[in-house]
């Protein structure tokens, strides 16, 4: 398996160790032919992408491209906010990414104060080891399932990091909306029978990523393969390897109705 694109990657501009010099740099070496730079969005209170640097941020994304020949996709991975789905995107802002990601992050801003206890719970119950199950799962699907309803979200991320959904009905979801589910080559988030259920009882389409911080990481995606090995994963289930592109939400949604 060969990955095509890594389009889940990041860089000092949200919580990143390095610069987007730096992560052209190793794409090149490594013959990445195409990554994305997805930030944390703008309502994570402690690390997320600032405003007032974004324009910075595209800059230096197309001054990187031209000096490396690396394709850079200006992304953004958005903070899941809570039950309604309310993305912390506008319109406006669509037109100034070409890839949108969601996942679920603790210390965002989120849309009423049961959001933002669940996201606490969450985070808590997942590093203390925890499987909280009833009302917390109910509410973090509803809200991973808003998401992918409401906005064109191109990929989940990480589903179930520090958080606890139903993984089977958000990838139901996703598959129904054309929007992707991550296998993580950070951590593994699915546990093998979660992964399989959702392969064999939905048509959800995935992409690998490294979710990389640091360019030693660009392009890492070891743990997915063997997880995508163990649990049989057909590979034509996989929009970013072996010379395929995903079809994007986002970019189609913009043609329509911007
Ligand atoms: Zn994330
Ligand atoms: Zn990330």
């Amino acid at each position: 398996m060969e990955l095509t694109a890594d389009l889940h990657v990041h860089t000092k501009y949200s919580d990143g160790h390095c610069t987007v010099d730096e992560q052209a740099a190793r794409a090149k070496e490594l013959g990445l032919k195409t990554i994305a730079l997805t930030e944390h969005g703008y309502s994570h209170l402690i690390f997320g992408l600032k405003r007032k640097e974004k324009e910075r941020y595209t800059r230096e994304i197309e001054e990187a491209e031209q000096k490396y020949g690396v394709k850079i996709l200006v992304g953004v991975e958005e903070n899941i906010l809570g039950r309604q789905g309310t993305s912390e995107l506008s319109e406006r802002d669509y037109a100034e990414f070409d890839l949108f990601l969601a996942g679920f992050h603790v210390m965002s801003a989120h849309e009423t104060w049961r959001d933002w206890r669940n996201g606490w719970k969450g985070y808590l119950g997942y590093n203390l080891g925890l499987h909280l199950k009833g009302r917390l799962v109910k509410d973090m699907t509803q809200a991973y399932v808003n998401t992918v309803k409401k906005n064109p979200v191109d990929l989940i991320t990480h589903i179930n990091f520090q958080c606890f959904a139903d993984s089977l009905e958000v990838a139901k979801c996703c598959a129904d909306y054309g929007t992707y589910v991550e296998i993580s080559g950070k951590k593994t988030h699915f546990t093998d029978d979660e992964l399989s259920d959702i392969v064999q009882k939905t048509s959800a389409r995935f992409l690998v990523n490294s979710d990389a911080h640091a360019p030693e990481r660009l392009g890492d995606i070891a743990l997915a393969e063997e997880q995508i090995a163990r649990v049989g994963v057909p590979l034509d289930r996989i929009d970013n390897v072996d010379g395929r592109m995903p079809v994007l939400r986002l970019a189609e949604y913009k043609k329509r109705h911007l």
